[in-house]
């Protein structure tokens, strides 16, 4: 064949790594189109277990294998990967509930959770209710016929109440028919399996922010959502797939390099976090520290009963009632080594004062006074207590 012009010859060159090439990491492959060998394979192609090599909005080899590793990281069989963690919810409750469905969702949950809820899925005919994650019993008289989805969220958000799990699951598998969703994005995977929380007893799904310890450096959104039951799995990606859910592959690699540095990132930013909530409570200044590992902090036996090993990188400072909002936010200003802004499980510890007086709807199971939630980073845990006790020296 005659030599091609320099375009033709770049975009056909022959030359392919050699079969078995190898290295550690998994590599990148990006693609819109995926190429088929030819029209007979085209013809016969069926997606077959959610993985669709037909398409790049459906993944490529890095987007599958960040899948499987996560699936095996929540002790689950399939994954489904999305563009961040509200996407992930968002695909459970959309992906599962229907017109004249009712969803029940945690007081304490997150805050998008909340509002999707709240405002958006009654939209599509779908209603909610709100109940607390303390009180299984009162759960219990929450589920009726239309009950379809029940969140759950360990910790929950801002205020770390513990939910009685194991109340929570025993009454959704008497009541029959409920298909429950954690928000496992605190435990991540590492303070304990959600489908194996204590012998028999798990949740069906379980969805993370992966934005927030499997990326670990404050530089990626994404989501993961995990079943072990297939046809629920089959469920969540006929959604997945009509909602078109796209993965940018540079952010996938991103989070495969985490991952191996996960669980020691997880047990470090514990070990500090820990400390820190411990000495923060013996503060003049505070009224109460929000962890589960904390023995007055709400929830905490049920943090026991699942004998987990490990608490996320969150606490929460009730202030005393003498100090107000403005007080408080002067607090955190005179921080240095604390930026100001959510997301959490990054390198850098974070604080946020918080109002929750209108962001709960049941009674409130914590101090009065202004809250302030810190995510602990992997600074030192020498240098992040002076900086804490410098500034709360000045209030
Ligand atoms: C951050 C977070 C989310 C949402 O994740 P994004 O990637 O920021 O959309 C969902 N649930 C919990 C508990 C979170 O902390």
């Amino acid at each position: 064949m005659s030599k091609r012009a320099i375009s033709t010859d770049q975009i056909h060159h022959p030359y392919r790594a050699p079969e078995g090439w190898d290295a550690f990491p998994p590599g990148v492959f990006k693609a819109s189109t995926v190429l088929f060998k030819n029209t007979a394979d085209l013809h016969q192609y069926r997606p077959r277990d959610g993985l669709s090599y037909r398409y790049g909005l459906h993944g490529t080899p890095t987007s599958y294998t960040l899948g499987a590793r996560i699936a095996s990281l929540e002790g689950a069989k399939h994954c489904l990967l999305v563009p961040s963690g509200l996407a992930a919810v968002t695909l459970v409750s959309l992906g599962l509930l229907r017109p004249g469905d009712e969803v029940l969702v945690p007081d304490n949950v997150y805050g998008q959770n909340r509002y999707l809820s709240e405002s958006f899925l009654p939209q599509f005919g779908v209603t909610y209710k709100f109940y607390d994650p303390l009180d299984a019993e009162g759960f219990k008289a929450l589920l009726t016929p239309k009950t379809k989805l029940v969140w759950l969220e360990a910790a929950g958000s801002i205020t770390l109440e513990f939910p009685d799990l194991l109340g929570l699951l025993a009454a959704c598998k008497a009541h029959g028919g409920v298909i429950t969703a954690l928000d496992n994005t605190w435990g991540s995977g590492v303070a304990f399996n959600p489908f194996e929380i204590a012998p028999g007893v798990g949740v069906d799904i379980s969805m993370q922010a992966l934005t927030k310890y499997p990326s670990g450096g404050a530089d990626v959104l994404m989501g993961s959502v995990c079943t072990r039951d297939f046809a629920l799995h089959e469920r969540l990606n006929y959604a997945h797939e009509h909602l078109g859910y796209g993965l940018g592959q540079n952010d996938v690699e991103m989070v495969l390099r985490g991952l191996p540095t996960l669980e020691l990132r997880y047990r470090a930013q514990d070990a500090t976090t820990r400390a820190l909530a411990a000495w923060m409570q013996a503060q003049p200044q505070v009224a109460q520290v929000l962890h589960p590992a904390l023995p007055d902090s709400p929830g905490h036996q049920y943090w026991l009963q699942t004998s987990m090993a490990g608490a996320a990188c969150l606490f929460s400072a009730v202030f005393k009632p003498e100090y107000g909002a403005r007080q408080v936010d002067a607090f955190v200003d005179a921080l240095e080594l604390f930026g100001i802004g959510y997301s959490w499980a990054g390198p850098m510890s974070l604080a946020v004062p918080y109002d929750l007086s209108r962001s709960r709807n049941l009674s409130r199971t914590f101090a009065e006074g202004v809250v302030v939630r810190f995510a602990i980073g992997l600074e030192a845990e020498a240098d992040l207590r002076a900086d804490l006790a410098r500034a709360l020296a000045l209030l």
